[in-house]
């Protein structure tokens, strides 16, 4: 069972007047879901309570209607009708053990409050600070301000144990809560005993814990939660501060939740941050107090948790994303199947969620926020059904993670695959400048594989139709994947763009394939996701002279959902890419590329030697094209099902093949459902 060196992650501990059954401490996280999908968010963490956390928190929970932020999808307790759906988390969340918390937030200055339109409250009277830099102005907080405030908490506080929760955590970290609005000297101006000196910046936050000790203190848990540094220089709450206000406080919440940063730095995503990253700033704070000390840090691996304790640099392993990636991670610990960990690969798919309004996915864990929609167990496969074996031709994310379900239900699986190794295009992608982390799709579907009696693997097997129909499987699963065009399509070319044969033209399958340009390189992107960016660096670090053109105002502009895209456009600049936003390119010429303005159409030429085209990508859907052609041989060949998968069906990011790829297991010899949705939907009830 449990190897011995990882039982001190298992002992029980006290947080306040609770007792936490263990150190796995799931911090507060976003999800998509919110106030729109509670079941979804609600069934969501209760997976986390089965899969052994001993503290499982919600999203950020907006605690009064005069601060929300709109339009991202939160949860919200405004008043008694919010009650029974937090009640519902929380009642999942304790369903095996856990404490349940619920996170408060008060967003001033972050607050734009777009939906009930009321003036936003803050310490200063500052412009609102947002993603979207919403035209919005918070009035500073007055003494009355300050005393309704006090009042709210409190009354946030008595719903929230109504909810039923044990635990609540008072927002103040990564910029979006009002404990670090009032800490910090850049967004507290104030000249009352509010403002000013440490001591008086910190009164709010001492009111506040007073107030909810009175209020429910004696049966519920309080905890802070802060940045370890706001990373804006000395003018902000600095790690320096932080350590003195934890000093000078050490006893004021029953427990220190140290985030870092801006969300950006607090999740900062494998292509920049390491595991446990945030060790630095937090090493010594636990001296500084006697209230237990949880910290985050993309931790996956056991033996970096137990260093984290056995050093003294926290009491409990927090974690978000690992949770997310697998919801199983402390069982799985705990009964000594290590090996069977899903590792987060830290790649923010499960940010964009939030960050579009649209549904929590994990590249690695494709059952996140379907658990309660489409009933996906994380761990549980459903019941085989009344065939027996499948064909799935390719090996990438699609392929391998269809295999891993069809196994697991019992099916007979063979995998053909045509090169010489398993994995498709995250094989191909995890040697990229930062990716390599990405490589944990493969390899941890590489293993569950290997455990299983029910999967064969041909490598160097590349089929065709014909093939196929020899073989006899009862159903084909076709996942070959995609490959990046070269004629320019994607947004700006919806036809193929206008080009000299002159001029050498690449694209990111060459390079994967080794075969790169040299002088000087112009990367279109057009694509948007990553790969312009990650390329770009490649170029530029192998002595190319390289220009990045986008018709987009921003270098990887869609990684702005994933939070990276300023950590891009600074690692672009110290590579010595230079970056050319706003503009397309018209047509490549034998000594260059023309641009166009995308607002103007100003034309230029930019000289180069060689161009890299990533626009988008096009399914490989030839052998699927080819076995519909002979769909009258598919009797005789035994053959009751092909369907295409992943990027052959319709290419997308990773996260969306592993998705396609467990739907597809799930979903085989299930009944057909007709015209009805795949997946169930919370509608709101009509008021009456
Ligand atoms: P996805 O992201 O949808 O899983 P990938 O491009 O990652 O797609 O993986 C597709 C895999 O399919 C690649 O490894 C490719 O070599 C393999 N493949 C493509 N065509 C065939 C074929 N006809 N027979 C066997 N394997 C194929
Ligand atoms: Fe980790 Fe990516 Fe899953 Fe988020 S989406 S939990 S970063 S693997």
């Amino acid at each position: 069972m449990r190897d011995p060196r990882y039982d001190i992650l298992f002992e029980p501990m006290k947080i306040g007047p609770l007792t936490a059954k263990n150190r796995f401490y799931q911090v507060p996280h976003c999800n998509g879901g919110g106030y729109r999908d509670p079941s979804a968010v609600a069934e969501m963490r209760a997976a986390k309570a089965e899969g052994g956390w001993g503290v499982i928190f919600t999203e950020q929970t907006e605690m009064h209607h005069s601060s929300e932020i709109t339009p991202f999808i939160e949860l919200r307790l405004w008043e008694d009708q919010d009650i029974p759906a937090l009640a519902r988390m929380a009642d999942r969340m304790k369903s095996h053990g856990a404490l349940a918390g619920i996170q408060l937030a008060y967003s001033g200055i972050n607050g734009p409050n777009l939906y009930t339109k009321e003036v936003p409250l803050a310490p200063s009277a500052l412009p609102i600070r947002t993603f979207t830099n919403d035209p919005v102005t918070a009035r500073a907080m007055d003494k009355e301000d300050i005393r309704n405030l006090r009042r709210w908490f409190i009354n946030a506080a008595k719903r929230s144990r109504t909810a039923g929760f044990d635990l609540i955590c008072l927002y103040g970290a990564h910029g979006f809560g009002i404990f670090q609005h009032f800490l910090s000297r850049a967004t507290n101006q104030r000249s009352d005993e509010y403002g000013g000196s440490l001591e008086n910046r910190a009164r709010f936050v001492r009111e506040v814990i007073s107030d909810m000790r009175d209020a429910v203190g004696e049966t519920m848990a309080l905890t802070l939660r802060l940045s370890l540094d706001e990373t804006i220089g000395e003018l902000g709450f600095s790690n320096a501060e932080v350590r003195d206000f934890i000093e000078m406080h050490g006893d004021l919440p029953d427990l220190w939740d140290l985030a870092q940063g801006t969300w950006e730095d607090c999740s900062g995503p494998s292509r920049f941050k390491e595991e446990a990253a945030q060790e630095p700033l937090v090493q010594g704070i636990r001296d500084l107090t006697s209230k237990p000390v949880v910290g985050v840090g993309r931790f996956t691996s056991p033996d970096v948790m137990v260093r984290m304790i056995r050093q003294g640099r926290l009491d409990f392993i927090g974690c978000a994303r690992p949770s997310i990636a697998d919801p199983f991670l402390p069982k799985k610990i705990e009964e000594g199947r290590i090996e069977d960990i899903r590792e987060c690969i830290g790649c923010n798919v499960c940010i964009t969620g939030d960050m579009t309004q649209g549904m929590g996915r994990c590249t690695q864990n494709p059952t996140w926020m379907e658990e309660w929609r489409r009933g996906w167990h994380p761990e549980r496969m459903n019941a085989k059904g009344p065939s027996s074996s499948v064909l799935i031709v390719g090996s990438g994310p699609a392929g391998l993670e269809a295999a891993r379900g069809l196994s697991l239900r019992g099916y007979d699986v063979a995998i053909a695959e045509a090169r010489e190794q398993i994995g498709g295009r995250v094989t191909r992608e995890r040697w990229l400048p930062g990716l390599s982390a990405w490589g944990r799709v493969v390899d941890y579907r590489q293993y569950q594989l290997s455990q299983r009696p029910n999967v064969e693997t041909y490598l160097v097997s590349e089929l065709d139709a014909g093939e196929i129909l020899e073989f006899g499987f009862e159903h084909v699963c076709i996942a070959t994947g995609a490959s990046w065009r070269a004629d320019g399509v994607a947004r700006q070319h919806v036809v193929p763009m206008r080009m000299d044969p002159a001029m050498p033209v690449f694209t990111p399958d060459d390079i994967m394939e080794r075969r790169h340009p040299s002088g000087r390189v112009v990367v279109y992107d057009d694509d948007h996701y990553y790969m312009g960016g990650v390329l770009a660096e490649l170029l530029a670090r192998e002595s190319c002279d390289v220009t990045l053109v986008t018709p987009a105002p921003y270098v990887s502009d869609w990684s702005r959902n994933t939070l990276e895209q300023a950590a891009v456009h600074v690692r672009l600049a110290q590579a010595g890419v230079k970056i050319v936003l706003n503009r397309g390119v018209t047509r490549l010429r034998a000594d260059g590329v023309e641009t166009n303005c995308t607002y103007t159409d100003a034309r230029e030429v930019l000289p180069c030697d060689a161009v890299l085209l990533v626009t988008s990508q096009q399914a490989n859907g030839a052998l699927h094209r080819d076995l519909l052609a002979r769909k009258a041989d598919w009797a005789d060949a035994g053959i009751r099902s092909v369907k295409v998968i992943g990027d052959a069906n319709a290419p997308g990011p990773i996260a969306w093949a592993t998705f396609a790829g467990h739907r597809y297991a799930r979903e085989l010899d299930e009944p057909e459902i007709g015209d009805a949705l795949p997946f169930r939907r919370e509608v709101t009830a009509l008021a009456r």
